[in-house]
């Protein structure tokens, strides 16, 4: 099978970390693990992996802490190990970047479907995007490629590239695929349900389970995403909450 990208597992509960593996290979990727936070960021900044799984306890250094590290690196997709009794630890892990997460003791068949989800997603560039790689793919023909432009707000699907105003935003996995939702529905109400299907990976059945709490977590890459976009809250230039069903873009007002 080839390979469907490198995974970095940081966990120190030996099973737990077994089964990531076990599940992780079988579904064809390559697993490098380490047990401690230290040990985690030194070989996330090795191996420069896909994906990442982080166990929110560790031994040395806390979780949140690897994940801040693990962000300063890589824009690559990581996933959360959290306990079910802690809400607010992954509602920080959201907020500081990651793009999902995973509550312990999970069944391998949840962790299954997690991994299959990530098989759906787009394969993630392996070096953050530059303003001048996105430059040098423009002998692509412009047909080809996919660009959206709102207001200022410029996204290339294809190099996952998004500029502002000319400036490059660095964007995590999610916030780039909720980004690109919203600017590929043209103005159109994404219910949270509908994004957190878009975090997932597409393709999952329309009708696949979506709890409180995923729906939560996309309010905050939402949140995450209007930092970075320096949105005003009172009069959103970009992104606009539909309250109690989810969010839309702004439309431009005639004339501008
Ligand atoms: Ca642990």
């Amino acid at each position: 099978m080839a390979s469907q990208g490198a995974v970095v597992v940081i966990e120190d509960d030996a099973d737990v970390r077994n089964l990531l593996v076990a599940v992780l290979q079988q579904s064809g990727f390559d697993v490098s693990t380490a047990s401690t936070g230290h040990e985690g960021v030194d070989l996330v900044r090795e191996v420069g992996p896909d994906v990442v799984t982080l166990d929110v306890g560790l031994p040395d250094i806390d979780g949140h802490e690897v994940l801040r590290q693990i962000r300063a690196a890589t824009d690559c997709y990581v996933i959360m190990l959290t306990a079910r009794a802690e809400e607010t630890d992954t509602l920080m892990a959201l907020q500081i970047g990651a793009d999902d997460y995973l509550t312990k003791p999970f069944r391998p068949r949840e962790l299954r479907a997690r991994v299959a989800a990530l098989l759906r997603r787009p394969r993630a560039q392996r070096t953050a995007p530059r303003p001048d790689v996105a430059q040098s793919e423009s002998t692509v023909p412009l047909s080809k490629r996919a660009i959206l432009h709102h207001d200022g707000l410029v996204l290339d699907a294809n190099a996952r590239v998004v500029t502002l105003e000319g400036d490059m935003l660095t964007l995590t996995r999610s916030e780039f695929e909720l980004l690109h939702d919203l600017m590929r529905s043209a103005g159109a109400v994404r219910t949270k349900a509908e994004l957190v299907r878009v975090v997932r990976g597409g393709g999952q059945p329309t009708d696949s389970y979506v709890s409180d709490f995923d729906q939560r977590a996309i309010e905050v890459h939402i949140g995450n995403l209007r930092r970075k976009l320096e949105e005003d809250s009172k009069n959103p230039r970009w992104i606009m909450t539909v309250r109690g069903v989810g969010y839309r873009l702004t439309p431009v007002a005639e004339g501008e």
